[in-house]
């Protein structure tokens, strides 16, 4: 299948890229290199453009004819949200609609679209399934919620169908391929804890401990890249298998606090270090743990990596290789 990637050189684009490739798949990624890295792309042919114009985006899909769209370009910062609304809430929705609009104008009818376990806000059960309300506390869930609306409706008139995969937190490396998390600045847990074992930063910092969890920290559901991607593919053959469109929690169903995150840096990396405590985040949920009973059962998929230690290895292995990232 002609697939088109926006935000393929991104952390998790990047990934999927690679796999569609090894899955006979013919790719081409769009992006504007503002967050991705141009060697994360690989041979896959690379457009540089911007979504939030209809232009770049109508050529692009004039030219390449995609049988399907994943959809991966985005803000995607919870704080830089908060600072910043108008960012998230014009450039996000904008640049999906601009994109819906050019597939359909090309005759593509398959998207794939990653939405966030931001859009539930504070849950009101844990795990979270897909029918709990959608309240989100910050700018960047509300955004994807907004997409996820526009989606639906578009789906309920045929002009399209869509999966929209509803991420916990993605994490770890794709050893096998080289590739792996590089933001610049970096505001994620785990690279930013294996920057402090690394020596880079000084100390790892943890935002919170009064939450009302086990040890005071926020508890996330981490799932690995390599998993998440998987998901991807499966979602793609089922909208070819004619599947109607899809809301899905994709995450792996086990919640690990901040602390504990610390914990399985130290014992993966051997390193000790410095751990600082800081006032909470604005914007953070005190708990987000998927349900993953949906999508395992619509698409079959189940993740390979449920441990803590083993997705931290990946991550571990790929920054001691590339402590200054892609290099970029
Ligand atoms: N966090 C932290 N220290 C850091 C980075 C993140 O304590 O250096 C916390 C953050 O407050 C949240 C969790 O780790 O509770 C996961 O944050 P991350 O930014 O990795 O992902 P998010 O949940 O925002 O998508």
């Amino acid at each position: 299948m002609r697939v088109l990637v926006t935000g393929g050189a991104g952390y998790i684009g990047s990934v999927m890229v690679r796999m569609l490739h090894s899955h006979e798949h013919d790719v081409l990624v769009f992006d504007n290199l503002s967050k991705g890295h141009r060697s994360a792309v690989g041979e896959a042919p690379l457009e540089i453009g911007e979504l939030t114009n209809l232009e770049d985006i109508t050529r692009v899909c004039e030219s390449f004819l995609p049988e399907a769209c994943m959809h991966f370009a985005a803000h995607s910062l919870v704080d830089e949200s908060v600072r910043d609304p108008l960012k998230y809430m014009r450039d996000n929705p904008v640049g999906s609609l601009n994109l819906a609009r050019a597939l359909c104008e090309c005759g593509c009818r398959y998207l794939v679209f990653s939405s966030t376990c931001a859009v539930y806000g504070v849950p009101e059960k844990v795990p979270i399934t897909e029918d709990e309300k959608t309240e989100p506390i910050n700018p960047y869930g509300a955004s994807k919620l907004l997409i996820e609306q526009a989606l639906s409706e578009l789906a309920k008139r045929g002009v399209l169908s869509f999966v929209s995969l509803r991420y916990f937190n993605a994490a770890g490396a794709d050893v096998e391929n080289d590739l792996g998390e590089d933001h610049q600045p970096e505001t994620h847990l785990i690279p930013r804890v294996i920057k402090a074992a690394l020596g880079i930063e000084q100390s790892a910092v943890i935002y919170g401990n009064d939450y009302p969890t086990s040890d005071g920290t926020c508890v996330r559901d981490y799932i690995h890249v390599v998993d998440l991607c998987k998901a991807h593919l499966l979602a793609l053959d089922y909208l070819k298998g004619g599947g109607d469109s899809l809301i899905l929690n994709l995450g792996n169903g086990n919640g690990f606090t901040v602390k504990e995150v610390v914990d399985s840096v130290k014992r993966v990396s051997k390193k000790d270090f410095q751990v600082r405590v800081e006032s909470r985040r604005e914007g953070d949920p005190p708990i987000l743990v998927a349900s993953s009973e949906k999508i395992r059962s619509k698409l079959k998929w189940a993740p390979s990596y449920t441990d803590i230690d083993q997705i931290v290895e990946t991550a571990w292995i790929w920054h001691s290789r590339h402590p200054e990232g892609y290099g970029d």
